[in-house]
């Protein structure tokens, strides 16, 4: 083996940091040896945290109306192909009764930024769930809000919040967004919300177009340094109707080798085996579990939106993505050595 990709990989291991251009150097010199032996490490060290457990958030996608642009997502306000709907308070309740009976502890309320779903309205769904399910937790994931806005959601009882930094390098950024979208925003989004206490997620897409190994290695550095309890790391897939509809996919060999520095650096942290890792290939959630990821997330939205919720081409919303089909992922994560648990499923470093 490369000694300098070995002795990168311990220190990782060891230190839970790297320089940048080591971090570029693990990215770019990587073989299907050396992603092995750094996914064993993975391995080893989510298992000493969370041992074998994985955990299920169930996922409700509360809105498709987007006044954003992005020019990765199929929700963009400027697709005027998609279909546009919105949960009401109670369709949301609902979903959320049908994963309590199902044995969810943690709903996850996504959505794109849609003005309807203000603070008034978001603060009193939240209450109600939480007063009807006492004890699970509520995770949002609905895009850049004011911090006063995240205060009284977090207030309202709010546990998580998950709000991909998308790229940590601000032209990178820009290429991905329209003008009026800004990095600085984002970051300051990203310090509020750790500052008043959520269990904060930031990410990434694999692979998004313009996404080079030194901005992969920039992300690295800003995991490392913003400590985030949750990371979402999923490969890009293009969307027939934005921009970028003829942009290559990124990879499940490349997500997976991410997901596997992730965990080294940071070795409590919720790492989501993804939908679209699931979405570009049928066994990749195990292969994402197998690398270092910890949690799995379910569909529990109503049948009749999920096909609106078209992020990318191919989105899997059935079979074992669909929280109905719990069993069929408990079978498929047994067969690799994983137990799917019930739990709330906090961050380890968390204590309550
Ligand atoms: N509006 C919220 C939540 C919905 S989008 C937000 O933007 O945070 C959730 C995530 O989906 C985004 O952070 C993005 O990383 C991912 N996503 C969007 N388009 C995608 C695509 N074409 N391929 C892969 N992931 C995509
Ligand atoms: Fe809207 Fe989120 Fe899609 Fe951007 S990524 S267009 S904010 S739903």
């Amino acid at each position: 083996m490369d000694t300098v990709m070995k002795l990168f990989i311990d220190q990782l291991e060891e230190n839970h940091a790297l320089p940048l251009k080591a971090y570029e150097y693990l990215i770019d010199n990587r073989t299907a040896e050396t992603t092995e032996y750094l996914r064993e490490k993975a391995e080893k060290a989510r298992r000493s945290v969370y041992g074998n457990k994985v955990y299920v958030r169930g996922l409700i996608e509360i809105s498709s109306f987007c006044k954003n642009n992005c020019l990765y997502c199929g929700l963009r306000r400027g697709n005027r192909e998609a279909e546009r709907y919105r949960l009401t308070k109670d369709e949301i309740l609902e979903c959320c009764r049908e994963g309590a009976e199902l044995g969810f502890q943690t709903f996850v309320l996504q959505g794109g930024e849609d003005a309807y779903f203000s603070d008034e309205v978001v603060e009193d769904i939240v209450r109600a769930v939480k007063a009807e399910h006492p004890g699970c937790a509520v995770t949002l994931s609905l895009g850049e809000r004011s911090r006063e806005s995240y205060q009284r959601l977090y207030d309202a009882g709010a546990d998580r919040y998950l709000l991909r930094h998308e790229t940590a390098d601000p032209s990178h950024y820009a290429l991905l967004h329209p003008e009026e979208m800004s990095h600085a925003n984002r970051m300051r989004c990203l310090s509020d919300l750790h500052s008043i206490g959520y269990q904060t997620g930031c990410g990434i897409m694999v692979s998004s177009p313009g996404q080079t190994t030194m901005h992969l290695a920039q992300d690295m550095k800003f995991i490392e340094t913003f400590g985030p309890q949750m990371c979402g790391v999923g490969p890009f897939i293009p969307h027939h109707a934005t921009p970028f509809k003829d942009e290559r996919a990124g990879t499940v060999e490349l997500t997976c080798f991410l997901l596997s520095v992730i965990r080294l650096i940071r070795p409590t942290v919720l790492l989501p085996a993804t939908t679209a890792l699931g979405s570009i290939d049928p066994i990749g959630r195990e292969k994402g579990i197998l690398s270092g990821a910890n949690v799995v997330m379910p569909n529990l939205s109503p049948a009749s939106v999920r096909k609106k919720y078209e992020l990318y081409n191919g989105k899997l919303s059935s079979g074992a993505e669909s929280a109905q089909n719990l069993e069929d992922l408990r079978e498929r994560m047994r067969k690799i050595g994983y137990e799917v648990v019930m739990d709330r499923g906090d961050a380890a470093n968390i204590i309550h």
